[in-house]
């Protein structure tokens, strides 16, 4: 088909023109620029940036409201980059507080736990806020059962777990099925034992209605008390597959349960699969963002098929769920390739957090380029900081978060502003994005 070429057509092209050489290259699979000096100079401005942690779990060692799993995670052979040796933990502590010795030594790790048992008896809130000022964190999101008095509402936004309503029965069976499920379920117990507590009730609801309504009124209790978001690691525990029963299936089995008895696997997932559902839509009607765990996870025993992000895709993609803004938490690694497509969905958002200190920036580059050149404004920064031990508490997660994320992001912008697919402008446009806006955006300024 001949198209006639209109006046505004032209006049589109003569603007087109008289655009600067860098707005309208051609992009090039081979850098034409010098990405050392891009890097160099994206990394100078990105350093002074200020930094949202959308997924952390900040405290003391011993805290064991630090996560529903409790501070003492299954034992694990881990990657690398995680092992006692790497030198960089030596480095954060170092920057961190001074440390004076050049490795971490059982002996020597004593001065480091000192400091934080005087930090934690000095008590008030200016040993965390001191941490995030180091790093650059304007403010964090502390994934915790409950939020610690040592930690400042101002710059601690709690984000709260919800997976232990998905567990009300007799979990003889899941418990038994691995070591790792049988550190899991206990914990899930006592967080749901704890939501008892707080709604005064000393047995399950009589009727499936009253379990649901025992559940809204925690999700509305725990907003009311400073809650931005709901947040399942349930891929710990089951599969991320949730299938679509009726209502009346899952309330048969709540009926058939409710006072004792072990369900079989169907019927259990069965009325995990409603209350999941249950519970993403009631975040759609309290604007309680849903963070899911979507990454290869603690222990040895974590299911990668399982737990593989895309098991999600009939849930976020599903349009009755449109009111709720779900945050694929840890970007759904090692399945990095694939759930950045889900990003397509308006109320999809991926985090980095875990990916950045789990490989090193060399290859994270890689992961956050290939997601930058696809949905740069659904992407955003976490650090997962976590009291593993002394030498890797949540402090030293906080700076090697945000020191691997800013070196790997000046890296992968350089290389895109060098290969022509964006201007430099453009690059500080996504890092603000990455960094602070994207997840900024998601909630209501602090109200306290
Ligand atoms: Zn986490």
């Amino acid at each position: 088909m001949v198209r006639r070429i209109t006046g505004s057509a032209l006049l589109a092209g003569l603007v087109y023109a008289l655009l600067p050489v860098a707005a309208r290259a051609q992009s090039h699979a081979l850098p034409q620029g010098d990405v050392q000096a891009i890097y160099r100079r994206l990394l100078q401005k990105i350093e002074l940036m200020k930094v949202f942690d959308h997924h952390a779990h900040p405290g003391f060692g011993d805290d064991s409201d630090v996560d529903a799993q409790g501070p003492a995670p299954p034992p694990q052979h881990p990657p690398l980059r995680a092992r006692a040796t790497n030198p960089e933990g030596v480095v954060a502590v170092k920057a961190l507080f001074g440390y004076p010795y050049s490795d971490l030594s059982e002996e020597h790790m004593r001065w480091l736990g000192e400091k934080s048992a005087a930090a934690q008896k000095g008590g008030g809130i200016g040993y965390w806020d001191g941490i995030l000022d180091q790093c650059g964190i304007e403010a964090s999101v502390a994934n915790r059962v409950a939020m610690a008095n040592y930690l400042d509402p101002k710059r601690f936004r709690w984000v709260f777990f919800v997976d232990s309503f998905l567990f009300p029965f007799d979990n003889k069976l899941v418990t038994g099925e691995n070591p790792d499920e049988g550190v899991y379920i206990p914990l899930q117990e006592k967080v749901l034992h704890r939501y008892m507590q707080q709604a005064e009730i000393t047995q399950l609801p009589d009727t499936f209605d009253g379990y649901l309504a025992f559940i809204s009124r925690i999700l509305e209790e725990n907003q009311k008390k400073g809650g931005i978001a709901e947040k399942f690691e349930v891929a710990y525990f089951r599969s991320l597959y949730f299938a679509d029963p009726p209502r009346e299936a899952a309330a048969a089995v709540y009926g058939k349960y409710r006072s004792g008895g072990v369900p079989t696997p169907e019927e259990y997932t069965t009325l995990q699969d409603y209350v999941f559902r249950y519970l993403v839509t009631e975040g759609g009607r309290l604007h309680l963002p849903v963070h899911l765990h979507t990454a290869v996870g603690e222990g040895d025993y974590f299911s990668l098929q399982k737990g593989n992000v895309m098991n999600l895709e009939n849930i976020v993609k599903d349009p009755r769920y449109l009111d709720t803004t779900f945050v694929l938490i840890h970007g759904g690694y090692p399945y990095f390739r694939q759930v950045i497509w889900l990003a397509s969905m308006r109320n999809v958002y991926i985090d980095t957090s875990e990916i950045e200190v789990l490989l090193y920036p060399s290859e994270f580059k890689n992961v956050l380029k290939l997601w930058l050149q696809t949905y740069p404004e659904k992407i955003t920064f976490g650090t997962d900081a976590y009291p593993y031990s002394a030498a890797l508490g949540s402090e030293e997660g906080y700076w090697l978060g945000v020191h691997a994320a800013r070196d790997a992001l000046a890296a992968a912008l350089a290389e895109m502003v060098a290969a022509d697919e964006i201007t430099e402008a453009k690059a500080l446009e996504f890092a603000h994005g990455y960094l602070h806006d994207n997840a900024v955006r998601l909630y209501p300024a602090a109200s306290r």
